[in-house]
């Protein structure tokens, strides 16, 4: 199993520190958008950074990439089709990252929808997933159509149900509430609710969330189920056609929900 642990930044962003297998000492970050808790964190634990994973371009996950590259020379991994600081290698789908030193290899699908050229990384039964997949919640379409959207969730839906899922940020109370809303009736996302006030309440992460769990609590995975239709549906005033309707029903709702 991956060691992974998160570095905050900013009011709920996570940067996550994934420590080698080979050599513990030696770490990767994604989605650095603040240089200062990641060098803290290095320093504190005697950490040496050898790689920077990048799912997309904006500022609050990449801001930290030209004085950690400066500092630390790591090799610099991102998104093919965006602009980002560091001059990464490029990766599409169908690309893996090898990162020798560390002993890690990640697996790179696309999913444009949150940013057009968004993509994730894949691999030791993890998956690091910037703003596409949240808790029980999707990012917003900034730059992507729902059909995108929905296409690029329902790749990552099709990982192993045990994949841990580290998000960009902890959104997952307030996804929660939205949830809620869309299923009244949904045990899965009472229990979790319960359990995720818990955490925060004594200031931990909820996060990861596994994909197994992502099936039960989250309307933006479950546009296929009946509950989620008819609530869609309610709210749109129409009848919806496809699951891929019904997932950008539910986006636009979550769009104006206090
Ligand atoms: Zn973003």
């Amino acid at each position: 199993m991956l060691s992974v642990s998160p570095i905050r930044a900013f009011s709920d962003n996570y940067i996550w520190l994934i420590q080698g297998v080979r050599d513990p000492a030696l770490v990767a970050v994604v989605d650095p958008g603040d240089a200062e808790p990641v060098r803290r964190a290095l320093q504190e634990r005697k950490l040496k950074l050898s790689a920077i994973l990048l799912t997309h371009h904006h500022n609050d996950h990449v801001g930290g990439v030209p004085k950690l590259v400066q500092e630390y020379a790591p090799d610099v991994f991102g998104p093919a089709n965006e602009s980002l600081p560091g001059s990464p290698k490029k990766l599409r789908e169908g690309d893996s990252v090898d990162l020798p030193e560390l002993g890690l290899q990640f697996k790179i699908l696309d999913v444009p929808g949150h940013t057009a050229g968004h993509i994730v990384y894949v691999g030791h039964g993890a998956l690091f997933c910037g703003d596409t997949l949240f808790s029980a919640g999707c990012g917003r379409l900034f730059e992507g159509t729902a059909e995108q959207m929905y296409r690029s969730l329902s790749k990552l839906a099709a990982l192993p149900a045990a994949t841990l899922v580290y998000c960009g940020h902890e959104y997952t109370a307030a996804n929660l509430k939205f949830a809620q809303t869309v299923e009244p009736g949904n045990q899965a996302v009472k229990d979790y609710a319960q359990r995720c006030q818990e955490l925060r309440a004594r200031d931990a992460a909820t996060l990861p969330s596994n994909i197994g769990l992502e099936h039960s609590v989250n309307p933006f995975l479950r546009a296929a189920r009946d509950t989620v239709k008819h609530a869609a549906e309610a709210q749109a005033g129409h009848a919806l056609q496809s699951d891929t309707e019904v997932f950008g029903a539910v986006r636009a709702w979550k769009d104006g929900f206090k």
